[in-house]
């Protein structure tokens, strides 16, 4: 590691030492930020990258709600507001058993990068809480988020931090948390996004994230000439984005093969059609059932327990799922196998590990932070129409995600190409949403 990088996170984990995750995100960023400090005079003495990494306000809060059969249960909801500098706070909740502080703080960290790079004037927040809504009813759902958001509502507005979804926050739980926002406040704000449509929610949001990806794919795939379709592609994940990218995907003619959940993931040798894609939505949004069940309706089709898709053959792989859930192993094998493009969906699916894999096989190779942004994109573009009590087609909206998607990766072009003409995503994504940052924060001195 570079003396500069390893003295900046020597200093990050005196502080932040038992958060794993998190000081996994702040070392990817530092291995490229900080030697473009240095370069930089303007930025010298000012400590920009230690205060993007510590949160400007991190809440931690009880969340007590009473469960079907009368027992009382406890969960701990989190807010990370981490900065401010170019807007109000913006990042989704996730309720999951996993979410923790170091979660959190990393995905908070990760958003601050990402907003900055969508254009629009967004900081970066992140929460949630470690409830599990598998296997809760309905009604169990609807009184958690009720009970969280009577916390949460102190501290959020349309001005002031605007959380959308994430793993385990849907269409379903922003409807409660939204109404619970509205009768406290008793005010109608666009101080959520994902919102359904008739009630100030954007076309395309749904979509965003998802379609986002493989709009970067697409740009990616055109600085060599090629396009999606006919490629064989892997997908993890079976929620919001996984669903989307495969979406699009197939919208495009490319062929993928599979999806997953955190049982496993299923094989399909002719391909998920748009169809079997309906299937799969219904299956997992409504029926909230598993992606084992598939093969049970097309059984030419595979389940394997326990497992993740990157051992199948592939020319374009889609991590949507979750951090962590591609390893250096997995890189390995995707490279042998000849895959040519992998772009995440999830935040921090690959380990740093893995990801030098793509880049010592210099394979196109996209972050998260850049490459999922549209959905942060269009969240922002719903407060726009929030604000201007207005709403955009769906042609008009999912225009000027691509234009966006487009614009992030010209950004990610201008800072990340390297001597040999290798564009480095990582780097470029970095350094691009570090700069509009960094230049706020000098401009607003030292708060
Ligand atoms: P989601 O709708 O809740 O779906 C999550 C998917 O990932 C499900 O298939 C889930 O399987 C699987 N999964 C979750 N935890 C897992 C684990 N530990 N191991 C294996 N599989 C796991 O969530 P989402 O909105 O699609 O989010 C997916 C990823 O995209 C996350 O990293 C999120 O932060 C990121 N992201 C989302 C958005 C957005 O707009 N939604 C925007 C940017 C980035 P089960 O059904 O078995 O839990």
């Amino acid at each position: 590691m570079d003396k500069r990088v390893k003295e900046f996170m020597d200093d990050i984990k005196i502080r932040n030492g038992h958060e794993p995750e998190f000081l996994q995100a702040v070392q990817e960023v530092a291995e490229t930020v900080v030697p473009y400090i240095s370069e930089h005079d303007i930025y010298a003495g000012k400590k920009i990258l230690s205060r993007i990494a510590e949160p400007e306000r991190l809440i931690s809060f009880r969340v007590c709600w009473v469960d079907d059969s009368g027992e009382v249960q406890i969960n701990r909801g989190y807010r990370v507001q981490m900065n401010s500098a170019i807007g109000p706070y913006k990042g989704g909740l996730r309720f999951h058993p996993t979410v923790n502080q170091s979660v959190l703080k990393f995905l908070a960290f990760e958003q601050v990068f990402k907003n900055s790079l969508t254009t629009l004037p967004m900081g970066g927040g992140k929460g949630g809480s470690d409830f599990d809504p598998k296997g809760k009813s309905d009604d169990e759902i609807m009184r958690f988020c009720h009970a969280f958001m009577s916390e949460l509502f102190r501290h959020i507005g349309h001005d002031t931090d605007v959380p959308a979804g994430d793993i385990g926050v849907g269409a379903r739980e922003v409807g409660f948390l939204f109404g619970m926002y509205k009768k406290l406040r008793n005010e109608f704000t666009g101080v959520l996004t994902g919102k359904g449509l008739s009630w100030g929610g954007s076309q395309i949001r749904p979509e965003a994230t998802g379609y986002g990806a493989v709009y970067f794919a697409d740009s990616m795939l055109k600085t060599k000439n090629q396009t999606i379709q006919g490629k064989t592609i892997l997908i993890s994940g079976s929620g919001n984005v996984a669903e989307y990218a495969a979406e699009k995907c197939i919208q495009l003619g490319g062929k993928v093969v599979t999806m997953s959940d955190s049982s496993g993931y299923i094989y399909d040798k002719d391909g998920i059609t748009q169809e079997k894609l309906d299937y799969i939505k219904d299956l997992k949004n409504v029926k909230r059932g598993r992606i084992s069940e598939y093969v049970d309706v097309y059984p030419s089709a595979v389940f394997h327990k326990g497992k993740t898709p990157w051992v199948e053959k592939c020319d374009m792989a889609f991590p949507c799922a979750t951090q962590n859930e591609l390893h250096e192993e997995d890189a390995k094998t995707l490279v042998a196998n000849g895959c040519i493009c992998v772009t995440e969906g999830a935040n921090m699916p690959s380990t740093i590990e893995a990801v030098a894999v793509f880049h010592k096989a210099k394979i196109l190779f996209a972050p998260g932070k850049a490459s999922n942004a549209g959905g942060v994109a269009t969240s922002g573009l719903e407060m726009t129409q929030n604000a201007l009590r207005y709403k955009w087609t769906r042609t008009e909206v999912d225009e000027k995600l691509k234009e966006i998607m487009r614009d992030i990766h010209a950004s990610c072009e201008q800072y990340g190409v390297e001597a040999d003409g290798y564009v480095n995503y990582v780097k470029g994504a970095n350094i691009a949403g570090f700069v509009k940052v960094a230049d706020a924060m000098l401009a607003q001195g030292v708060i």
